[in-house]
């Protein structure tokens, strides 16, 4: 995800002084077939199978999925939008959505939906007999699904709906449990395998769907269009849908389409994410999906990232909407081809993200941005948020906690964002240029499609540098560093 905080650093930094055991190899990814129907109501009438296959190591008694869309519900515990930005989210006044599950079964055996979690985020499918390593399972949920008028990642608003995090997703089987976390408002509190997609999708007439994959046919109805899309190994699958014009050009081999409705310049908006797919395509390795979309759209931060799709916000414009774009085409590498938990280490695809968006200014040209403005920006403002926040009980500048361990978004954003940016440009200087790109290569090449942990990154910038790194980036990532300690 993309902060319009961290754009408006200076802005918000000033205001702010008045505030107070890894899994094997993965053998065969998982396979979901979605067919979903989006009234024009918003309400959405879903059956998703999911053909699981057991890529840990040990026998799974039961299966748990992921329930996103009941953290939208009226009395969640844990709201997907966080309490200071209800009014801004929710402009023509709180809305709830309301998901119900219909039927579920296992090999087409009916089985009781239990749902459970700390906040009614999981759906928990027992299975007859354990499935062994390698093995497949077929489960299937039907359900429904009232969006709420919010702008967020599953909602709609008067210009577009979002349909993202909308349907049961395995659970990630990690150090013996599943991992089930509810839904966080800050940072993007996800985590999940890569798996193959085919989803049919049936709208009201006259909607685009920009979506994560390939459009394989456009069926039109009376009063509906039918889209089935394609994905093969991509670790989410997300939609945006609505009434959207449509430019489209080429990255290589990727088609990169840019879906808008607002933007009075589109065609900086697609060379933003043309030109940053080809430079991180050279520098992190070539992407490997067959399209990719960016989508304007009712969005209460910058962006957002999914897999061959990102969100941009259309509150922002200009060459603030195309930092956004770059930022959240750098998340297909990072958090897209290389998972990790986003919720234990949200750094480690933001503070990549980040990163690699100031490199952007490096090799690009035609942008109003330059890498050395950008870096003596995040330095000024991290900086300035130490001197502001050392008496003000938020001294604590680590990195390595999980989302729940922050304060708020402001603590998260200046350590995962900020903070991590400037710990891997201490990096890229200690170990030269070269070695850190080579680093990136080698991250990407041992871990796409599966899910990272730190020390993956921390390893391979040791393997390129041939240096040990370990105390340089426990130094930032424990918050011991001295230069922009606020102790
Ligand atoms: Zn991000």
């Amino acid at each position: 995800m993309r902060k319009k905080l961290i754009v408006l650093m200076f802005a918000f930094a000033v205001a702010l002084t008045a505030c107070a055991c890894s899994a094997p190899q993965s053998i065969e990814p998982s396979k979901y077939t979605i067919s979903a129907t989006l009234s024009a109501d918003n309400v959405l009438t879903a059956s998703v199978t999911c053909d699981y296959v057991n890529n840990t190591d040990v026998p799974l008694g039961e299966l748990w999925f992921n329930l996103y869309p009941n953290a939208y519900r009226e009395g969640a515990e844990y709201s997907p939008v966080p309490s200071n930005r209800i009014t801004e989210a929710y402009p023509d006044g709180r809305s709830y959505g309301a998901l119900d599950i219909t039927a579920v079964s296992v090999n087409g055996k009916s089985v009781d939906a239990v749902i459970a979690g700390a906040d009614k985020n999981v759906l928990t499918v027992a299975l007859e007999t354990a499935l062994d390593p390698t093995d497949g399972v077929s489960v299937a949920i039907e359900y429904t699904f009232k969006l709420p008028k919010v702008k967020h990642r599953l909602g709609y608003t008067d210009k577009s709906v979002n349909l993202a995090n909308f349907y049961p997703i395995a659970c990630v089987y990690r150090d013996g449990a599943f991992v089930a976390d509810p839904y966080y408002s800050i940072g993007d509190p996800f985590f999940s395998e890569c798996a193959d997609y085919d989803v049919t999708l049936t709208v009201p007439a006259g909607y685009e769907c920009a979506a994560t994959g390939v459009v394989k046919d456009k069926t039109d109805g009376e009063d509906t269009v039918t889209y089935n899309i394609q994905a093969h190994n991509v670790r989410d699958f997300a939609a945006v849908v609505g009434k959207y014009q449509k430019m489209s050009g080429l990255a290589g081999s990727t088609i990169v389409n840019y879906y808008y409705h607002t933007d009075s310049d589109p065609e900086g908006s697609l060379k933003a994410a043309i030109d940053s797919m080809n430079v991180f395509g050279e520098m992190f390795g070539a992407y490997p999906y067959t399209e990719y979309s960016v989508v304007q759209t009712g969005f209460l931060q910058g962006g957002m990232e999914y897999p061959c799709l990102s969100m941009i916000s259309d509150a922002v414009s200009g060459d603030v909407a195309r930092d956004v774009i770059v930022h959240e085409t750098a998340h297909q590498w990072w958090y897209g081809l290389v998972g990790n938990d986003e919720v234990k280490y949200a750094w480690l695809d933001e503070a990549l993200a980040e990163y690699s968006t100031m490199m952007f200014y490096e090799k690009a040209e035609g942008y109003n941005y330059t890498f050395s403005a950008k870096r003596a920006d995040a330095l000024s403002a991290y900086m300035l948020y130490c001197e502001t926040f050392k008496n003000n009980g938020l001294g604590d500048t680590s990195m390595d906690r999980s989302l729940d361990g922050y304060e708020g978004e402001i603590e998260y954003s200046y350590m995962t964002y900020v903070k991590g940016a400037l710990m891997l440009d201490d990096i890229r200087n200690t170990i030269g240029s070269d070695a850190f790109v080579s680093g990136l290569k080698r991250y990407v090449a041992d871990k796409k499609y599966e899910i990272a942990e730190p020390q993956d990154l921390i390893g391979a910038m040791e393997k390129s540098s041939k240096r040990s790194l370990d105390a340089l980036f426990d130094t930032w990532l424990s918050g011991k560093i001295k230069l922009y300690s606020s102790h």
